[in-house]
């Protein structure tokens, strides 16, 4: 599949968005404000989204995986969060974190063991870059991982990991010092099974939106794991989730367009439909202002990502391109769901409304997978500012 010059959808790309949004609207939509008023993660739809092949999209098919492309799982991301952002980040979270970097740097053994049940969503994975200590600075990390005979021996904790807790995780990829080469921590990646002996983790946080997600805090005591769990070389850990983050900001992108592109359903349908001083209030010029403003900056976004994506599948440099595609899409998700929820009045403030659920998970998109500073700060660096 490709992206083509003009940034319009090939064939299989607009098949893929239009079955993923048939699915957002009849089988999300109905269920997912109970699910997050409960806080619960959606395991039913985890299981629905698994049988659709989206947590195989971009892997080849020798895994279990669809054979596709990065960009395909964007455009079921930007689908699946236009109705929920609980729901897209779990799938976004296992493909891009979680199995992605086992594809990437494993070697086949590893993909062979790990990947099938990753690809079809029985299992789900996850990342646990970020320590209690700090997340942007990654170099900060504190955990260690210790080389006795034919293991590591993991100890630290790591803070606000996406999926590492829930019934259905198979497998957390950890950052760990490994030793210190040259004056500078040696750090790697290791993958450490789901409900290993010396790996515990805390209840489910909670949080301000992205309700229905599992985020949990890790503990590593003493933590043995055999040597082959190490995840590609010694001492490139640093380097290897640098790369996976910098493809993931284009998949968070995504996610951020379809939240910003939810806002502009939700307000469209009722601005038509709400009357005040007997007229619909979508006839008064303020409210169009605002939504096509809402319109103007999903658009924006979305051109980002697009851009983003097919300078990284035509394996051109992308790695300012992701930041801007993280920075402006996270932006105009803020920015759309305050504007969404100021088109509601009252009803914006409600729970039961997805505006309200919109408002309550767009903030999390300019803090996690690099904060809007971080973004600034890459893109800054690309202009040569050190
Ligand atoms: C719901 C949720 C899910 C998450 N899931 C995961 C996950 O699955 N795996 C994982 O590893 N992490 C995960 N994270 C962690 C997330 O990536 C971090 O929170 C994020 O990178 C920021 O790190 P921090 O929270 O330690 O903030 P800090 O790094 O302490 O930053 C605090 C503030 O200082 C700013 N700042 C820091 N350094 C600079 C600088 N040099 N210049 C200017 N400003 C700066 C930051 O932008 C921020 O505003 C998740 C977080 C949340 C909230």
């Amino acid at each position: 599949m490709e992206l083509s010059g003009q940034m319009e959808l090939s064939a299989e790309h607009a098949a893929l968005r239009a079955t993923v949004e048939d699915f957002a609207r009849k089988e999300v939509a109905p269920v997912i404000a109970d699910l997050y008023e409960q806080g619960t993660f959606p395991y039913a739809l985890v299981a629905k989204m698994g049988e659709m092949g989206l947590f195989g999209l971009p892997f080849p098919e020798r895994y279990g995986g669809m054979g596709g492309d990065y960009f395909a799982l964007c455009l079921a991301l930007e689908e699946l969060a236009r109705v929920d952002s609980s729901v897209a980040i779990t799938l976004e979270d296992s493909v891009s974190l979680g199995t992605m970097p086992i594809f990437r740097f494993g070697t086949e053994e590893q993909k062979q063991h790990w990947l099938p049940d990753l690809c079809t969503g029985k299992r789900i994975g996850a990342f646990g870059l970020t320590e209690p200590g700090g997340g942007s600075d990654a170099r900060a990390t504190r955990t260690t991982a210790r080389c006795d005979g034919d293991e590591w021996v993991i100890n630290g904790s790591k803070s606000f990991i996406t999926n590492s807790g829930t019934d259905i995780t198979s497998v957390v990829t950890v950052t760990a010092i490994t030793g210190v080469n040259g004056g500078r921590k040696e750090i790697s990646t290791i993958m450490v099974p789901a409900g290993h002996p010396g790996f515990t983790v805390s209840k489910n946080y909670s949080k301000v939106g992205w309700k229905c997600s599992d985020t949990r805090e890790l503990y590593f005591d003493d933590c043995r794991v055999p040597v082959g769990n190490l995840l590609g070389e010694r001492g490139r850990g640093y380097a290897q989730f640098l790369s996976i983050l910098d493809e993931g900001r284009i998949a968070i992108a995504a996610l951020g367009v379809g939240l910003a592109q939810g806002c502009i359903d939700e307000c469209v349908a009722y601005a038509r439909h709400r009357h005040a001083f007997g007229h619909a209030i979508g006839s008064y010029q303020a409210i169009q202002f605002k939504i096509a403003d809402m319109e103007a900056r999903a658009h924006t976004a979305r051109l980002t990502y697009y851009h983003a994506a097919a300078r990284m599948l035509r394996g051109q440099p992308f790695k300012k391109e992701s930041a801007i595609a993280k920075l402006v899409s996270s932006n105009a998700a803020m920015d759309n769901a305050r504007d969404a929820t100021q088109v509601f009045g009252g009803y914006g403030f409600m729970n039961e409304y997805p505006v309200a659920r919109f408002y309550r998970d767009a903030k999390v998109l300019e803090i996690g997978e690099g904060t809007s500073e971080i973004q600034r700060l890459l893109i800054a660096r690309h202009l040569g500012l050190n």
